[in-house]
Parts: C-alpha cells; structure tokens; sequence
C-alpha cells in the first residue's frame, strides 16, 4: 500500500521539506577546504532543531549523525567524522533529512570542494539533471517505471553529451516517504520492464540518483554504513522529495521560491 495524503497533510510535509531545504543551503555554503564533516553535521543539527523539526537520520536504525556526508568514492550512507576534513578537489554528497509534526523532508545535494576537476563537475551535473527528469516525469496517473526509466534515460542522454559513460548505482535508489521516511514504492534509478505502481495525486517520492565514475558495483564499509564505489571511482547523489498533485509534480524540498 502506498500512503496517500491530503493536500492539507502535503502542506504539512512542504513544511519538513523547507527544512531540509534550508538545512542543505547552509551545509552547501559552509562547504570549503579544512571544513570537517562532523562540523557540517553540526550545522545541519542545529539549524534542523533550530526550525523544531528533529532530523531524521539520527538514530534511524542507529545511525549516530544528523547528515549523510559521503566524500569521493563514498556514494551515501558516509558518517560524517571530525576526521574526515574535506580538502580542494573533494566532491561531498551530503544526505539531510528532517521531520515536523510526524511528517518526512529528505534531500540531498553533491557539493564540489574548492576547485574540483571538469570531469567531477560533469558527474555531479548528470546525476541532478536525471534527478530532474525523474521529477518531470512524476505524473497524476502516470506509471512508477515510467519515472525509473526517465531518470535512466537523462543519464544516458547526459554520457552522449560529456562523451563518457556513467554507472548508475542498482543497490540503491528513491522511496515513498511521507510519515516514515522510507516507505512503499521503491523507486530505481533504471528502468525495468513493466509499469510498476501507479501515481496517484497525494504519493510522495524521493527521487534520487546516484552516478559512478566507473562501476556501479558497490561496497558497505566496515563501519556497517558507508557504501563506496568498489572501483574506487568517484560517485555524486542527488535527491528530492516530490508530492504528486493535480497540476504535476510539487517539488517540497526545494528551497521557497
Ligand atoms: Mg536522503
Ligand atoms: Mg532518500
């Protein structure tokens, strides 16, 4: 079963959804060299709880952080450290999540460090950019598979642009989200074949892709959560939370307009 919402409850999410946007403007712009991502996580706990909200990573099945900070080779999951201080040409994909009156925001954001190399910019590009045709394709009475295979598709029409492959990441990928954060459907960054669930006007998703530099094979670390590249390429995560509404999609994690 999928959660649908009222309007009114999507109203209520909109309001988890500004604070995680929030959270993440202010995690992008501390970003720079000699910051640690335990500093980051920081922030990102008091701005959450600054807002009355409580972030919801913290605790979820024992994570000891408020942010994901996943650096490189990292693709998600990373626990922020005071010892993993970022340096010039890092690329950081911070995860942010934060719930008000019960109600689930979740997004993420691949920030460069400094001065990061051409080819890191690009990755990081076609990772949002599939994240965006994923929220184009979040349609009143539309198809789940049809958004897995939009997101795929923006992958592969960013690889013929950069003249490069890209690995999307298959362990991993969007969810329904609304009361829990991770909730029914699961949404892969890949088509598949058949339709899979239909939207429905008052669903939330999160879309989000995550792209390699090599394979998209990946491994959990020792520390039970980091999930890195197993080629040691470097990876970028995107997210958003998308309501389904009358007019289309409602991005609520986006920052006010
Ligand atoms: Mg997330
Ligand atoms: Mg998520």
């Amino acid at each position: 079963m999928i959660e649908i919402k009222t309007s009114a409850e999507l109203d209520a999410m909109r309001g988890a959804g500004l604070v995680v946007a929030r959270a993440l403007e202010l995690l992008a712009e501390a970003v720079r060299p000699g910051v640690s991502t335990a500093e980051l996580d920081e922030l990102a706990e008091q701005t959450i709880r600054d807002a009355g909200a409580v972030p919801s990573f913290k605790g979820y099945h024992g994570f000891p952080a408020s942010i994901c900070a996943s650096v490189n080779e990292q693709v998600v999951h990373g626990i922020p450290s005071a010892r993993q201080v970022l340096a010039d040409g890092d690329l950081v994909s911070i995860d942010c999540g934060a719930i008000l009156d019960g109600w689930h925001g979740d997004a993420a954001v691949t920030v460069p460090v400094g001065s990061v190399g051409a080819v890191d910019l690009a990755l990081s590009e076609a990772t949002r950019r599939s994240m965006l045709a994923g929220i184009e394709a979040i349609q009143p009475d539309g198809w789940l598979n049809d958004v897995s295979r939009a997101v795929e598709a923006a992958t592969h029409r960013a690889e013929r642009e950069h003249g490069r492959r890209y690995g999307i990441v298959r362990d991993y990928g969007g969810h329904g989200i609304g009361r829990a954060m991770h909730m029914d459907p699961f949404l892969p960054n890949y088509g598949r074949p058949g339709k899979g669930s239909r939207l429905r006007v008052g669903m939330a998703i999160a879309i989000e892709p995550m792209l390699t530099l090599g394979s998209p094979r990946t491994d959990e670390l020792a520390d039970g959560w980091t999930v890195v590249t197993r080629d040691g390429s470097r990876a970028a995560h995107w997210e958003h939370t998308v309501a389904i509404t009358e007019d289309g999609p409602w991005v609520l994690t986006a920052p006010p307009d």
